[in-house]
């Protein structure tokens, strides 16, 4: 495998990169049938970058991995790899010529052969005695050698997972295709699976481009997410900046629940009642929905007995491990009531229909136009 190149912050990984991007979709369109799946989709991976697209099912994630390994022809626009073309202007090179790993979510093993022989499959051009040891390079990347001459059946799932992506590296390609590996583990194997495959990726240097529908996956795999709405590009960067600067509610609310709460601009912010938040550059008295994350309303017990700004009702409060999910009420600047999640850290349960002071964390709220696209 090829040297790991030691970077740890994304955008050192992107700036270091020399050269042209490992993948490069341009104004990718496809359709089946009038069915427009994908629309106008940018987007380029850097050499040894791992991107994730991300959104609900239905968006076009599959589509455009389809497209990038050459399964499916765009109706228009380009892709390329390492600066050369692959669709676009007349050309559609076959899959076989794009060197590119594939990993899909049922893992594909052949069921006649054993470990070893599946993962030297697709090293037919190397000699023999080469292709043995790459193959067994490629498994103890995985963790996986001592499984050589073991058939698939005989293994578990994650296992499984794990020879398909020693399969997909051992040809060192220079870009790498996951189409929601680990969503056929359960919760237990996807996480050791999971980690497996970061190390495994970091330590090939390969680009690798990998389809999700789980935030929380992407964040852990991802140098930079793509997030996907109907075919569209929304938004892309760094986990962080997802997080923490979601371009509209839909980006926000797809990396956890939200408390969604409506305001008017009152002189360059909103009241709300858990807190008042800037909105810069909107004019007075333009409605806005307030988004705020559960883990952004610190509690403590209030010296008040009645509920107003800055204060709420505990409804009930459950232990969910790491944290506690606390349900409140409170009451809009309005006056009407409204409901509101509140994640504490799990030793704090306060006691039902009591009322807690609450601290706003302004950098886990949100505030967009109203009736923007949720
Ligand atoms: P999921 O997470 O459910 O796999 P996705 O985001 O990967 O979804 P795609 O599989 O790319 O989405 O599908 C995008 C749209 O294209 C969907 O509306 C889907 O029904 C449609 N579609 C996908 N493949 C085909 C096909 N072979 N023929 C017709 N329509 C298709």
């Amino acid at each position: 495998m090829s040297d790991v190149p030691n970077v740890t912050d994304t955008e050192t990984r992107r700036e270091r990169s020399e050269g042209p991007p490992a993948l490069e979709f341009r104004n990718i369109v496809h359709a089946y049938g009038t069915m427009v799946a994908v629309k106008d989709l940018s987007l380029a991976v850097a050499p040894s970058e791992t991107v994730c697209l991300l959104g609900p099912s239905g968006c076009g994630k599959t589509t455009a991995l389809r497209v990038a390994a050459g399964l499916e022809s765009p109706a228009s626009g380009e892709v390329w790899m390492a600066g050369r073309q692959l669709n676009g202007g007349g050309r559609a090179v076959p899959p076989e010529h794009r060197h590119i790993g594939l990993v899909f979510q049922d893992y594909a093993l052949f069921p006649h052969m054993n470990v070893l022989e599946n993962v030297t499959f697709g090293l037919e051009r190397m000699a023999e005695r080469d292709r043995r040891a790459r193959a067994m390079d490629s498994l103890a990347l995985v963790g996986m050698a001592d499984y050589a001459e073991n058939y698939p059946h005989t293994l578990s799932g994650g296992q499984q997972q794990r020879v398909a992506l020693a399969r997909a590296l051992a040809p060192k390609p220079a870009v790498v295709l996951l189409d929601e590996p680990f969503s056929g583990l359960d919760a237990r194997l996807r996480d050791s699976v999971r980690d497996k495959t970061f190390h495994a990726l970091r330590q090939s240097g390969a680009a690798a481009l990998m389809v999700t529908h789980d935030a929380e996956e992407a964040m852990y795999m991802a140098d930079r997410i793509a997030v996907m709405k109907d075919g569209r590009l929304v938004q892309d960067g760094a986990p962080r900046e997802l997080y923490q600067q979601p371009r509209n509610p839909f980006v926000a609310a797809f990396f956890g629940e939200v408390n969604r709460i409506s305001g008017i601009v009152q002189g360059g912010s909103v009241e709300t009642a858990v807190g008042v938040l800037p909105a810069p550059g909107m004019a007075n008295g333009a409605p806005v929905d307030v988004l705020v994350r559960p883990e952004a309303l610190r509690l403590s017990p209030a010296t008040v007995n009645s509920i107003g700004p800055g204060f709420a009702k505990v409804l009930s409060a459950r232990l969910l491990g790491r944290t506690s999910l606390v349900h409140l009420c409170t009451c809009k600047t309005t006056g009407e009531e409204l409901h509101l999640h509140a994640r504490v850290p799990g030793s704090y349960l306060p006691v039902e229909e009591t009322i807690q002071a609450i601290e706003l964390d302004q950098s886990q709220a949100f505030v967009f136009p109203g009736g923007a696209a949720k």
